[in-house]
């Protein structure tokens, strides 16, 4: 448990077996979880897979969470919903998966051990992250012991191409 309650910011992912209900049921696992509760979540989009193209879009969903969980107790918790939900780690790196939830920041921790990198590497260049959590915090800053990269989101979500992305109207 951590000392104090953070606001964590969760990528979800899915390209796998209904895809929306993946993200969907997701978004209810982590209602479930101990000390903590969800406080904001944005709409779903659709957006075109990374690295290897021979695969289906992709369904992303950003959602905050209010927790008490330690970082590595979040990621702990998150990687066995994505266990439950039936994702089998493969050797090609950002090939298709049922689910897949990042840790994008975990208030304004600056996290480098080896199972957990915050803010999450890949943030800035994903239009997948930032156009959803823009949606829901454009007015975050970056965390970072250098002041010139504390960029908000805003600003990043602006500077981003949206590379094909679509919000999801659902019924
Ligand atoms: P990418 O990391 O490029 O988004 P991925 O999400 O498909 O790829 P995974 O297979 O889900 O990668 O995770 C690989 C490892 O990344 C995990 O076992 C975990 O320990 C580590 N990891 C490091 N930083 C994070 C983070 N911020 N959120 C989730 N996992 C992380
Ligand atoms: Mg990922
Ligand atoms: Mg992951």
């Amino acid at each position: 448990m951590h000392p104090l309650t953070t606001i964590a910011y969760i990528g979800l992912g899915s390209n796998l077996v209904e895809p929306i209900k993946q993200v969907q049921d997701a978004i209810e696992e982590i209602k479930k979880l101990a000390h903590s509760h969800i406080i904001n979540v944005s709409s779903l989009y659709l957006s075109k897979p990374m690295g290897p193209q021979d695969q289906d879009d992709y369904v992303n969903a950003v959602l905050a969470l209010e927790t008490k969980l330690a970082p590595l107790e979040l990621l702990d918790a998150l990687q066995s919903i994505e266990n439950k939900a039936g994702r089998v780690r493969k050797e090609n790196r950002w090939g298709a998966r049922i689910l897949d939830l990042d840790i994008i920041l975990f208030g304004n921790e600056i996290i480098n051990t080896e199972r957990l990198i915050v803010p999450h590497y890949g943030m800035k260049t994903r239009e997948f992250v930032l156009l959803p959590l823009a949606e829901i915090a454009a007015d975050l800053m970056l965390p970072s012991s250098v002041a010139a990269d504390r960029q908000s989101i805003k600003f990043l979500s602006q500077n981003i191409a949206n590379n094909a992305m679509v919000k999801l109207t659902l019924s």
